[in-house]
């Protein structure tokens, strides 16, 4: 190679594509169903479509298997129902596009795809709601292709407290949680702490035998929210050999957005109510509605975050555990803002660019990106 074919071959976007990129966390399985996109053709709205995920240089993908509990239960029929069809349209994905993605649940046919050029498509449950109390549904889940498990979104269950109500303030796991936590350890599913409460955390990471994950969360040292890890966590959860993925979205990595939208959450409520009034489909497209108003109105009154301050935080993690304990999960599709330089998947590459400016290696940015993650995948299934 001559010097330029060299400098060609070190640039940030041919180190990018060169990585395998593993995205933990994105709700866009939730737009197929109620929105009934094609996420095949490039969307015009929405932060993620396989062409803009091949644009954006992404490799895997994380599907989240989302049970609102307000809408569907926090268990039951209801529950079970609005994962399954969750999953059904994550495997109808890829037999109907198989050219463009393909199942996955080890980090081989992880590699096997991004060798192959396709997508990798893999699932989380997000918030334990549908296994509806009952251990055997943790292996029914497993079965069907599920690969990690949150015990509690942002409403605690019985078993497990969630950061985001007063129920979790108190509330770990119970017994009945721990046995949930072991069988996920037995079966090889991986379980994370994102969204659960303080107690729950140190729960979930003194009973599990393997390493402990969070899909998508940021630092509470620079954002101070309670959706967020602690230092004390983040250390707690590294020595199990977890990784913490960071989150893009604005409330969770920019130091005070969360209270300024509060306000605007607060001045906006008759615009969101209205939204969903005026709307004649179901509960599922009245959410839609009112998260349609909230993004526009985001996007006018709260202050722009860039991919710098994702950096920040995955600076902060790697300052307190080393470079082995960090990822990313995006939250696309599931957020009312991004960044603004971070507009949708494709523009993944900013991050890899913002990356090395900083310093990482090549080495460095091939762990963060996703190399990070596979290992923990080797790690739990065996
Ligand atoms: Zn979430």
């Amino acid at each position: 190679m001559n010097t330029s074919e060299v400098r060609k071959a070190n640039d940030p976007l041919s180190i990018h594509r060169r990585a395998i990129t593993v995205d933990m966390h994105a709700d866009t399985v939730q737009r197929i169903i109620d929105e009934h996109v094609d996420i095949n053709q490039q969307l015009a709205d929405g932060h993620l479509d396989a062409v803009r995920a091949r644009e954006g240089g992404l490799d895997a993908q994380f599907f989240s298997i989302w049970v609102e509990p307000q809408l569907f239960g926090g268990g039951g029929p209801g529950a079970m129902k609005r994962a399954d069809i969750q999953i059904e349209a994550v495997r109808a994905l890829a037999e109907k596009h198989p050219e463009t993605w393909q199942l996955a649940t080890t980090a081989n046919d992880v590699r096997k795809a991004s060798e192959n050029g396709r997508i990798a498509a893999l699932m989380g449950l997000e918030g334990g709601y549908a296994i509806d109390e009952r251990l055997e549904n943790v292996d029914r889940y497993f079965q069907m292709g599920v690969r990690y498990m949150s015990p509690a979104w942002s409403v605690s269950t019985t078993w497990a407290g969630s950061s985001g109500d007063e129920a979790g303030k108190t509330r770990g796991l119970n017994d009945f949680g721990k046995q949930v936590v072991r069988e996920m350890n037995r079966l090889g599913m991986m379980v994370d702490v994102s969204h659960v409460s303080d107690k729950t955390f140190w729960d979930i990471v003194n009973t599990s035998s393997r390493p402990v994950i969070a899909t998508h969360s940021g630092c509470r040292a620079i954002a101070n929210v309670p959706r967020n890890l602690t230092d004390d966590m983040i250390v707690a959860l590294a020595k199990t050999g977890g990784v913490v993925n960071v989150i893009f979205y604005p409330e969770h990595i920019e130091p005070g957005w969360s209270e300024k939208k509060k306000r605007v959450d607060a001045e906006i409520s008759e615009l969101v109510q209205r939204a969903s009034d005026e709307e004649p489909g179901g509960v599922a497209q009245k959410k839609l509605a009112r998260d349609r108003v909230r993004a526009r109105e985001y996007l006018k009154r709260l202050p722009s975050v860039s991919v710098s301050r994702i950096v920040d935080h995955i600076d902060h993690i790697v300052k307190l555990v080393g470079i082995d304990h960090v990822g990313m999960g995006s939250d696309f599709d599931g957020v009312q803002a991004v960044p603004a330089d971070l507009k949708s998947v494709a523009d993944l590459p900013k991050l890899t660019e913002e990356l090395l400016r900083r310093g990482y290696s090549e080495q460095d940015i091939d762990k963060i990106l996703g190399g990070n993650m596979l290992r923990v995948m080797e790690e739990t299934s065996h």
